[in-house]
């Protein structure tokens, strides 16, 4: 994993007097392994060792930190992905079948556009904008054959 990204998790966590245990190192890796935000049974199918309860427990507490992500969508589990201030923004493709999440990147150009036409539609609403999340609905590969 890279140094300054282990930096900047060590420096969030030591923000609520968290220590960086193994416990907590495995989970980062295996959410770094994964393919986009996974649920805790499949965030325990990556990293065996992990013990379900520690790892529930973790998570909420780097949750806190602003380590990790929790997603909700729909009656879906919660799926976790590691914060976007310590990897890069991007957006999601959910399938609506199986719930599976992938991350997708958008161009920057796009980016731009997006956040000039949320920062106009907010302005006119006396709305100054943080941050954008866009989600996008469908089937995934599996469940559209
Ligand atoms: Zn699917
Ligand atoms: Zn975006």
């Amino acid at each position: 994993m890279a140094a300054d990204l282990e930096r900047s998790i060590v420096e969030r966590l030591d923000g609520v007097d968290l220590r960086y245990t193994t416990g907590r190192r495995a989970i980062v890796e295996g959410l770094g392994r994964a393919k986009g935000p996974v649920t805790l049974p499949e965030l325990l199918a990556l990293v065996p060792e992990l013990a379900q309860s520690s790892a529930y427990r973790n998570l909420a507490l780097m949750e806190e930190a602003g380590v990790v992500r929790r997603l909700v969508h729909g009656n879906d589990h919660a799926r976790y992905e590691l914060a976007e201030a310590l990897t890069d923004h991007h957006h999601h493709l959910i399938c609506e079948s199986c719930g599976v999440v992938r991350d997708v990147r958008l161009d920057a150009r796009v980016e731009r556009t997006l956040d000039k036409t949320f920062d106009e539609v907010a302005a006119a609403e006396g709305f100054t904008v943080g941050r954008h999340a866009i989600d996008v609905y469908g089937l995934c590969a599996d469940c559209n054959t």
